[in-house]
């Protein structure tokens, strides 16, 4: 038997954000290679699948990608529907392209279903557009993240030299991150906006500057955030500035 494998997007999280066609490839699929992150009940859409976990979680046990791909290619020669089940859109930063070229070099038929990325599904849940006529015309898609033996991420220079920047993989490294932008020649006044857990029931949100970021590396984020930089935030990250000063003076007058 020669399968073909779908790299499929599951979308940020909720489980209706899925396209129709990744839920009726789920429908059909034999075997589903799944992340930790894709919500169980998409999962489950996959109703007569073996379904496999293969990790990709920050900071906890992952399999190791070489060993994904060779499991789709093996896939292939005994299943006919395989789905590699990947969160948000497959081909932003989710390492497609490495099973993509282990597909190739085996020969294995394969075809990229795409998914709602985080950074779209986050401005949706801000209400904030990501592009703005006359203002904000680029946006860098980034992430401060290297893996092992790979150059030096120029994604410093990338925001600094777009009107916007949507920085994935960044939740743990506020800090860094705004340290390194100022250095680069952002203000700290720069209006930032942090969404955790977007699509779903869970989600948060948070305003700031680049120069009060750091503070919000205490403020521990335990889900996957995207942490956006722009113009466009500018009133809400104004907003949430003064509601924390006021707050603070009132916790300073109770004293
Ligand atoms: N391919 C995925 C990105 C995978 S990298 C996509 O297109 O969305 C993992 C990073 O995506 C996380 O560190 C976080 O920055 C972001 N992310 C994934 N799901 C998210 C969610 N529900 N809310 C906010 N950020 C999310």
């Amino acid at each position: 038997m020669s399968g073909t494998v779908y790299l499929v997007g599951a979308g940020p999280g909720a489980p209706d954000l899925l396209t129709l066609r990744a839920a009726r490839l789920l429908e059909r699929a034999d075997i589903v290679f799944h992340d930790a992150l894709v919500h169980p009940h998409t999962v489950a859409l996959a109703v007569h699948a073996i379904k496999v976990p293969v990790g990709k979680r920050c900071g906890r046990h992952s399999t190791a990608q070489q060993f994904i791909s060779k499991r789709l290619v093996d896939a292939a020669a005994t299943h006919e529907v395989i789905v590699r089940l990947k969160g948000g859109d497959p081909m932003l930063f989710g390492r497609a392209q490495e099973e993509i070229e282990a597909l190739e070099a085996a020969g294995v038929r394969f075809e990229v279903v795409p998914g709602v990325t985080a950074a779209l599904a986050a401005c949706a849940e801000l209400g904030i557009s990501l592009t703005q006529r006359g203002s904000v015309r680029s946006v860098a898609f980034v992430t401060p993240r290297v893996g092992d033996g790979n150059t030096q991420s120029t994604w410093v220079e990338s925001v600094a030299a777009a009107d916007s920047g949507a920085i994935y993989m960044g939740a743990g490294e506020a800090e860094a991150i705004s340290v390194a932008l100022i250095a680069a020649g952002k203000s700290p006044s720069t209006p930032v906006a942090v969404v955790e857990n977007a699509s779903l029931a869970e989600s948060r949100i948070i305003f700031s500057t680049l120069g009060a970021l750091p503070r919000l590396a205490g403020n521990s984020l335990s889900g996957p955030a995207v942490i956006f930089v722009g113009p466009q935030f500018r009133a809400r990250a104004r907003a949430a500035l003064l509601a924390d000063e006021r707050s603070g003076a009132t916790a300073r007058s109770a004293r």
